[in-house]
């Protein structure tokens, strides 16, 4: 083994281990930002690519299979790389076989319900995989920060996420969860892109800068979310984002090792359909 791929074996993501125990805080620091001494990006790119072919092939089975839906949770401050990472990892899936959801703001409606129920609508059904852009977590983290329910409100909903976790899991839905984690430096780089660049300006938002002068309230909102709903059910994974290279690699594998860890086999010919076609040519 070469020591790149030696390295690259050692590249890859471990469930957040904290399902209310209090004695360890996660670390969501800069530095869990960044996977030190991680190889370069010429290096992982091929390596990504062959993910991708692998994902691919894996979609196809799961497809056919029917069985299991993936729920594929991404969240992350403005910026994170949630439309990169969906972009460039989710693209290797064929489109049919995919549903892309994006949670904004909740409208007047959707307000009425409980916070759950426009989300409950977009779980895939099997045989497909589900990728959330922000989600329910929102209801923890934006709600939290900006104060947008009392406490006792967005308190009761870490026990409710797992409850409603836990049941579409016994229901078949296979879920991952992706915190992509980036550094304020990074922020405020990508942030400075989305001005500078043209073409970016419309990702700008007011209240991102609301958001990244609020950083120690999300980061300790991310804390618990990630610690108190990282379940054997549903894991939450800290991707660290700062270098696209590692972010896509990472999500890459952990999404190829998910469905390598699912019995998918195509769908035997029924015996009537094999019977009917025996003399077609
Ligand atoms: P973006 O993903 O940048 O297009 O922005 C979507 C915005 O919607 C973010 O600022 C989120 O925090 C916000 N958002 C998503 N879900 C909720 C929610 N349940 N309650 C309040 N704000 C939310
Ligand atoms: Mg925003």
């Amino acid at each position: 083994m070469s020591s790149a791929s030696m390295f690259l074996e050692g590249l890859r993501l471990e469930p957040v281990h904290g399902s209310g125990d209090a004695s360890g805080r996660l670390a969501l620091g800069g530095k869990a930002a960044r996977w030190e001494d991680a190889p370069s990006k010429s290096a992982l790119e091929p390596a990504t690519a062959q993910l991708l072919e692998r994902l691919s092939a894996l979609q196809d089975v799961f497809h056919a299979d029917g069985r299991y839906a993936l729920l594929i949770v991404f969240q992350g401050r403005d910026a994170a790389g949630k439309d990169g990472v969906i972009r460039t990892v989710c693209g290797a899936f064929n489109p049919t076989g995919v549903q892309v959801s994006a949670f904004g703001p909740p409208t007047a409606l959707e307000l009425r319900h409980d916070f759950l129920w426009r989300v409950h609508e977009v779980v895939p059904p099997r045989g497909v995989i589900g990728v959330f852009n922000r989600s329910h977590y929102e209801d923890v983290l934006a709600v939290r920060v900006r104060g947008l329910a009392p406490e006792d409100v967005w308190r009761a909903r870490y026990d409710q996420i797992n409850a409603f976790e836990q049941m579409l899991a016994e229901n078949r839905v296979i879920i991952r969860k992706c915190f992509l984690h980036v550094s304020r430096d990074e922020q405020r780089e990508q942030l400075q892109e989305r001005l500078d660049d043209p073409t970016k300006n419309w990702k700008f938002r007011l209240d991102d800068l609301e958001d990244r002068a609020r950083w120690d309230a999300y980061t300790e909102a991310y804390r618990e979310a990630l610690q108190r709903c990282s379940t054997e059910w549903a894991p939450w994974y800290v991707v660290p984002s700062d270098r696209k290279s590692v972010r896509n690699y990472l999500v890459a594998r952990m999404l190829v090792e998910t469905l390598e860890s699912l019995p998918l086999t195509y769908p035997k010919m029924d015996d009537a359909v094999r019977e009917a076609a025996r003399d077609f040519k």
